[in-house]
């Protein structure tokens, strides 16, 4: 009998496979019938970067899942907006990196800025990235600086890359070295390109959970984690849709625009909606240009969202 801990690098629904990262020696596993799901909504109980405990009995095939240990974070996918029930898609991610791009297709920001608060509210940090810059950095150079001003303003990091030049390539494999990174983005931004560039070798392997797979049933069950031959490990997930909704208070909401959390230590009133309120320091800063009008359009977006579904 052989017991340890490792990272679970594949979900295939009725099997997984483990490895003891950081070494890559992936080794297959299920479960032991007595794991169950305390959130019912669930419809995984291992997923994709959860540590586990397991044992393995001399002569068997595979290993047995014996613990799930606590996660750090992670993030879930619902079936449909209105379903209760939820995937979880990965666990344990270090970065998410959010692939947009400025056109073809074009970055809708109300929606980035929802996906940046859900990061947010799962505790994963996030990095944007923006794609195909060679197309519009001489197109369009003062929307990158824009888009840049706005997101570097509200406190992430953009990367600029290009499959085409190799610009950010390299910034972004330093970046991926040593965490698990997962990438999102719409069909069509790049996303593909973006993880070939950063090691070929993934090239036949990614791109498999097409979004075709997703409009099935079964949302579940394909993700896993790659190597990156520089070092780290990437998952891939297609669409940014789904990991969108959260529910949040509205009093809540504000606290995950970094930049209008800083901001409100000055409001009169706590909580404060940063609308109607006087005295109100986020309302002050985007006066001032301090916050973008754009950042504050989404967070006043997802305010009446928010009323809706109420
Ligand atoms: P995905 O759907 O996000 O995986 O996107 P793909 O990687 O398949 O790329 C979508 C399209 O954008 C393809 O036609 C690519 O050739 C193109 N593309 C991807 N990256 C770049 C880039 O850096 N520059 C340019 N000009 N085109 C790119
Ligand atoms: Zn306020």
């Amino acid at each position: 009998m052989t017991q340890g801990e490792a990272t679970v690098v594949k979900n295939a629904g009725s099997h997984y496979e483990l490895s003891a990262l950081p070494q890559w020696r992936v080794f297959p596993a299920v479960l032991r019938g007595r794991i169950r799901l305390k959130a019912s909504q669930i419809t995984n109980p291992v997923a994709v970067g959860d540590r586990v405990r397991y044992e393995w009995a001399d002569g068997e095939e595979t290993a047995v899942i014996t613990e799930v240990l606590p996660r750090e974070n992670y993030v879930i996918r619902r079936s449909t907006n209105l379903s209760r029930q939820a995937h979880i898609i990965a666990a344990n991610v270090d970065m998410a990196y959010l692939v947009v791009s400025l056109f073809f297709p074009e970055v809708k920001l109300p929606f980035l800025d929802r996906i940046l608060v859900t990061c947010g509210v799962y505790g994963i940090p996030a990095t944007v990235v923006l794609s195909k810059v060679d197309l519009y950095r001489e197109l369009a150079p003062e929307q990158v600086d824009a888009f840049h001003s706005i997101y570097e303003g509200a406190g992430y990091r953009v990367i600029d890359t290009s499959v085409l030049t190799g610009e950010g390539i390299g910034e972004l494999r330093d970046s991926c070295r040593g965490k698990i990174n997962l990438f999102s983005g719409e069909s069509g931004v790049g996303k593909s390109s973006l993880i070939k560039a950063l090691d070929p070798a993934l090239d036949p392997k990614i791109g498999q959970i097409s979004t075709a797979h997703l409009q099935g049933k079964h949302t579940t069950s394909l993700y896993e984690m790659y190597p990156l031959s520089t070092g780290g490990y990437v998952i891939d997930s297609p669409g940014l849709r789904g990991f969108g909704l959260v529910d949040l208070e509205k009093e809540e909401i504000g606290k995950y625009f970094p930049e209008m959390l800083r901001a409100s230590e000055g409001c009169r009133f706590t909580p404060c909606t940063h609308t109607h309120e006087p005295g109100c320091a986020v309302k002050a800063a985007v006066d001032e240009g301090v916050i973008s009008p754009e950042r504050y359009a989404s967070y006043l977006g997802m305010l009446e969202e928010d009323k809706k579904f109420r």
